[in-house]
């Protein structure tokens, strides 16, 4: 969303510091602005708008109400889209206060360190995207089964795609397919809002066949344009219960003409693995067959070290509840780093998911980790626009 379209309030109680963060706005082309010395003050102006602004900014240190509890009943009452953090307290705390935020379902673009500059504001900003969905608006969506099988029908399930690039020479070498759901009033709803149900519903085998066949079908287009990228897709563990599926799999894949040596199969466990005999079936086939295996969101609860020992994995993911934020918290790095040890033992490739910031990226670059992904490379992107962000990513200057 352009800046100059989007509205935004600011919830400050020092009359110096709002003021500096109205005219930063007003400097970056941010015209529909509102403000707001305190807590209730906020809460109540914001009860008594038409629409919710599309970002908040709250200073978290504030008398009275403080941010925390202001945040927490902006998401319960859904008064806004997402909300940026601007607090000059500690690392570790503002992470304590984006986790809450996330977990009550209110996007968090980021949290600002203060002072406040318009470079800071301008790149927390441009996280913003108001076309895509948020928890605020789940409820709006009504989704349900018919409305699923209604998107399948229709073709409304696309792969957007994000690079992945190797840090030592900055080469984008390989793209993630992340499903989007195109709904027919133009909207472009996240997995967030659908996977689980998809799941629930008995679908994901055929959004995640889908979501192969077309990652395969644009890997062959853009290798007709000289680039020759490898593609990763995520795999629900749910989608291993059958055996036929490392067939079904190695067919679509063959079908395109792609080699299975370039396929990636990132295994998210959302739900509870299905039959573990047939998983470990399936899984051992896979790798047979040439697939790469993929430890998704590696630290986090499903992911246990467990899995490492029994499935041939070939890729570790490290979240980036671990990576985003880790130049400055040491606790973040220490994961980081352990994470990175472990992979090397086991002789697994490793890429650094939620890479924001150039001090990640060094950061990730001395701890020898081989490849990034996030949004400091680029957002995910629908299929026809990979080109073009391949051609004008500079990777950043390695210290
Ligand atoms: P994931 O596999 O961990 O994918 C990474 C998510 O992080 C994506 O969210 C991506 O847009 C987001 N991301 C990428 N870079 C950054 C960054 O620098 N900062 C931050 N804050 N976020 C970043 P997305 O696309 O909303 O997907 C959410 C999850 O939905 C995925 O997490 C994956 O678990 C699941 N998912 C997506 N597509 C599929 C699919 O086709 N099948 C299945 N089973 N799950 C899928
Ligand atoms: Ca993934
Ligand atoms: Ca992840």
């Amino acid at each position: 969303m352009r800046l100059a379209q989007m509205s935004v309030m600011v919830v400050e109680d020092h009359g110096f510091q709002r003021r500096m963060a109205l005219r930063l706005l007003g400097e970056l082309g941010v015209v529909r602005v509102f403000e707001a010395a305190d807590g209730i003050a906020a809460l109540d102006a914001l009860e008594r708008m038409d629409a919710p602004p599309d970002v908040v900014i709250v200073d978290l240190d504030m008398p009275g109400m403080d941010g925390i509890e202001f945040i927490g009943h902006v998401a319960q009452r859904k008064l806004a889209r997402a909300v940026i953090v601007a607090s000059a307290l500690e690392a570790a705390l503002l992470n304590t206060v984006q986790t809450m935020t996330r977990a009550y379902g209110l996007r968090v673009l980021g949290c600002v360190e203060k002072p406040l500059t318009a470079l800071k504001l301008a790149d927390t900003l441009a996280l913003y995207d108001g076309n895509e969905v948020d928890a605020a608006a789940e409820d709006e969506l009504h989704l349900d089964a018919a409305a699923i099988d209604e998107g399948l029908e229709r073709d409304e399930f696309v792969p957007f795609f994000q690079p992945q690039v190797e840090i030592a020479n900055g080469k984008v070498v390989s793209v993630e397919a992340l499903a989007r759901w195109r709904r027919s009033d133009g909207q472009v709803v996240r997995p967030a809002q659908f996977i689980g149900l998809v799941e629930r519903e008995g679908r994901i085998d055929r959004l995640t066949d889908l979501l192969l066949e077309k990652a395969c079908a644009w890997k062959r287009r853009w290798s007709k344009l000289g680039l020759e990228l490898r593609i990763s897709v995520n795999v629900s563990m749910l989608s291993l219960g059958q055996v036929e599926a490392a067939d079904r799999y190695q067919q679509i894949v063959r079908s395109h003409g792609v080699d299975p040596r370039d396929v990636v199969l990132e295994l998210t466990e959302s739900a509870v693995m299905g039959e573990a005999a047939h998983a470990l079936n399936v899984l051992a086939r896979l790798r047979l067959k040439g697939f790469g295996l993929s430890i998704d969101d590696f630290g986090t609860g499903y992911s246990s070290l467990a899995q490492l020992s029994h499935i041939p994995f070939t890729e570790l993911k490290v979240d980036s509840s671990f990576v985003t934020g880790a130049a400055q918290q040491p606790r973040k790095r220490a994961v980081v780093e352990a994470s990175l040890d472990l992979a090397r033992k086991l002789d697994l490739s490793v890429v650094a998911e939620g890479v924001e910031t150039v001090e990640e990226w060094q950061m990730l670059a001395e701890l020898g980790c081989g490849t990034a992904q996030g949004y400091l490379i680029s957002r995910p992107v629908p299929g026809d626009q990979i080109a073009d962000v391949v051609a004008h990513w500079r990777r950043p200057h390695s210290a």
